[in-house]
């Protein structure tokens, strides 16, 4: 018998959670194009923003970049899932470059919508995160000044459009389903005549990953939401725990940055994962619990997810 008695702790693990389809194939690119091409294969900008998904793939082979001027002419580049302004590919193209686009497919769907409306004559209104990757490259399909960037309600009121009849909107994918619904309310009130899509541009993974935050978030005393500082679609989780009624939200990239003393007394926890953490570093938050508590796991599933994107067809030939 062992000296103590661990505390019973139930564990809500959040499904879906984790690894969506666009991080699942942008990740598959980085590795094929090792394969086809060995190392070293340049990466613009951390290809999804995950510590150890970066470290593993640099072990490979992969070398990380900031810009593309930081690699040489003749090895290939892959751009991140988080999308490019155009100047990006246009210059690799000058450089006669071999390059791969890993941008998420859904990225791709908004900067098709920003293009086609621009090509109809509107001004475009981005709602998202100043100097995020994914912004940069949506605002950079289009000249400047043609895409005006909002980030909350308010910032509504401050910008002012050169035609205030003939504006679209645009958002970014990873944002809080419910902020971003009183930002489009807020710009549809100020611009009636604003056209966009059904409900915004919020991917699948986004939403489906809030919801089961959600759907937990009541009946736990603390939640850990394991991803990255500077990813978006994992601080947004936090965000959704609280403003769901749990207070004890925290981003941790990984088990050792649980703060144990924080939750002493907790009977319950909610665990999920950004779109670009693996489920490997789920486990060991697990494990982690494990060592401490008597844990009972439930998982609360709100949704099933499908979704597979094909790699470019470069990488799928021999
Ligand atoms: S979070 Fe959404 S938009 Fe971003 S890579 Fe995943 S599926 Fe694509």
């Amino acid at each position: 018998m062992g000296m103590s008695i661990k505390p019973p702790l139930t564990l809500y693990l959040a499904a879906p959670r984790g690894f969506c389809a666009g991080v699942d194939r942008a990740i598959k690119i980085v590795e094929m194009a090792l394969q086809k091409w060995g190392a070293p294969v340049y990466v613009r900008h951390e290809i999804v923003h995950n510590k150890f998904v970066v470290d593993g793939l640099r072990d490979k082979g992969a070398v990380f970049v900031e810009e593309l001027d930081e690699c040489p002419d003749d090895r290939p580049v892959i751009f991140s899932a988080h999308g490019v302004p155009k100047a990006v590919p246009a210059e690799a193209r000058r450089r006669e470059m071999v390059f791969v686009d890993a941008t998420c497919p859904l990225v791709s769907k908004v900067h098709v919508e920003a293009e086609r409306h621009h090509a109809a004559g509107l001004q475009m209104v981005m709602i998202g995160h100043e100097g995020h990757p994914e912004v940069l490259g949506t605002m950079g399909q289009l000249p400047d000044g043609e895409v005006l960037l909002v980030e909350t309600v308010d910032d509504v009121a401050g910008i002012t459009p050169r035609d205030p009849s003939r504006l679209a909107f645009i958002t970014q994918t990873t944002l809080s389903v419910d902020d971003t619904a009183a930002i489009v309310a807020a710009l549809q009130a100020r611009f009636p005549a604003i056209v966009g899509p059904a409900k915004e541009d919020i991917c699948y993974a986004t939403t489906n990953r809030q919801a089961s935050v959600k759907a937990i978030a009541d009946r736990i005393d603390a939640l850990f939401v394991i991803g990255a500082p500077n990813s978006s679609n994992s601080r947004r989780l936090v965000e959704v725990g609280r403003a769901a009624g749990c207070a004890y939200s925290q981003l941790v990239m990984r088990a050792d940055q649980i703060d144990w003393r924080a939750i002493e007394g907790a009977r319950s926890v909610g665990v999920t994962a950004g779109a670009s953490a693996p489920e490997v570093l789920v486990n060991e938050v697990i494990d982690a619990f494990r060592e401490r508590y008597d844990v009972t796991v439930d998982m609360i599933e709100t949704a099933r997810e499908n979704v597979e994107f094909k790699v470019p067809r470069v990488l799928r030939e021999a």
